[in-house]
């Protein structure tokens, strides 16, 4: 089946009894046993719930992996993966990263035991160089939060396979309908569901899916011993968000397009990172393993004070921390998602404080363009003066 197709009649359970269009809702803790020797296929609402099972069957199909798993956030699932590994592990982490997946290695992580070396994904030569007898697994954003760098998913795929380590994929930013990462042999794929996949900026939920049924046999012990699971009403929210997803994203990613040009073209606009665009260091790697550039871009104004006159002269963009809604959301990484990294680290990464991301929603671009071209005004004004 198309992606397309899959989005809408994937996740159903064929032996529902009543023909449910909507996905039946399961707000239980817990079930019945009809025969206390033998549990039935649900026993206890952490180990499984029915409505979580349809979401995670159907986000498994639709990343093509083995088992698909629902937490109460992305940094569950991502914290989730985490603890597959033991103290003294050590993991290479691409440089520009969420700026929450920074601060649990850095932190809570660091302290428990788990070493983490931040790398250029980019740069293979890097990563090769980086691998040391400890190293246990690649963690990748691509494109990444918040400089939309693309990383070879294949080329990290055969190194890591090379020596033996996994490689766990963020795929927040394009979801399963523009790139699928266990098809480029990556073994983990993870998600903010809050964003693109629930798409309506209503709900927080994290996804992991595993290309291997035995990797997803330790996951799902970690998620049920460790109990960072999405809720029912949740599920059924998110069930509900990604039936769209394929026809949102297209449209948003159309407007991300139009908009990247355009602001490329602007004298106030110092720089655009959008893969989408022909001048983007991994324009050919992004059209060659991924089905579209996505609807994230993010821009750099001239300074500081520019960028804060354009985030106080912005209507229809909201100004607001996560991405991925129907609405346009404005994010400054330096003072959100990205204010756990330190300013000395971020300054290294190229997070400047002129730095904007912009998550394209589906807002007619006319009026999304008449907007920031309104805030650039601002902007320039602001820089003169
Ligand atoms: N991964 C990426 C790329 C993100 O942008 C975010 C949140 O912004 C997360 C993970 C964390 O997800 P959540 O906020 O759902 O915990």
């Amino acid at each position: 089946m198309d992606l397309t197709t899959l989005l809408i009649h994937g996740g159903q359970d064929p032996d529902e009894p009543y023909g449910d269009l909507s996905l039946p809702l399961h707000p239980t803790s817990t079930f019945a046993q009809a025969d206390p020797a033998r549990p039935g296929r649900f026993d206890y609402a952490r180990s499984g719930n029915p409505t979580r099972q349809a979401v995670e069957s159907h986000i498994a199909a639709l990343e093509g992996g083995a088992r698909g798993l629902a937490f109460a956030s992305g940094m569950a699932a991502i914290t989730s993966v985490l603890l597959l590994f033991s103290p003294g592990d050590h993991i290479l982490a691409g440089r520009d990263l969420y700026g929450g997946a920074y601060r649990a290695l850095t932190t809570v992580f660091a302290r428990w035991g788990l070493e983490t070396t931040f790398v250029d994904t980019t740069d293979p030569g890097a990563l090769a160089a980086a691998v040391t007898p400890r190293t246990r697994a690649i963690y990748v954003e691509s494109p990444s939060n918040p400089l939309l760098t693309v990383t070879d998913l294949g080329a990290v795929a055969a190194l890591a396979k090379a020596q033996g380590l996994l490689v766990i994929v963020d795929n927040t930013f394009l979801t399963p309908v523009l790139q699928r990462p266990l098809a480029h042999g990556c073994d983990i794929v993870l998600h903010s569901a809050t964003k693109f996949l629930g798409g309506h900026s209503d709900l927080v939920a994290g996804l992991a899916v595993t290309a291997d049924a035995a990797l997803g046999q330790k996951l799902y012990a970690v998620q049920n011993t460790c109990g960072a699971v999405l809720g029912p009403q949740d599920c059924w929210l998110l069930a509900r968000g990604m039936r769209t997803l394929a026809v949102r994203l297209a449209a948003e990613q159309e407007t991300a397009r139009e908009l990247a040009t355009w602001l490329a073209g602007r004298p106030e606009v110092a720089r655009v990172h959008y893969p989408g665009l022909p001048g983007h260091p991994g324009h050919a790697i992004q059209a060659r393993q991924a089905d579209g550039p996505g609807a994230v871009l993010s821009f750099e104004l001239q300074s500081a004070k520019a960028a804060e006159a354009f985030m106080r002269t912005v209507r229809l963009p909201k100004v607001a921390v996560s991405l991925g809604g129907v609405e346009s959301i404005l994010s400054y990484p330096a003072a959100m998602s990205h204010a756990a990294v330190p300013p000395a680290e971020r300054a290294k990464r190229g997070i400047t404080d002129a730095l904007l991301r912009l998550s394209v929603g589906l807002e007619s671009a006319a009026d999304l363009k008449d907007d920031l071209g309104r805030a650039v005004g601002a902007a320039a004004e602001a820089e003169a003066g």
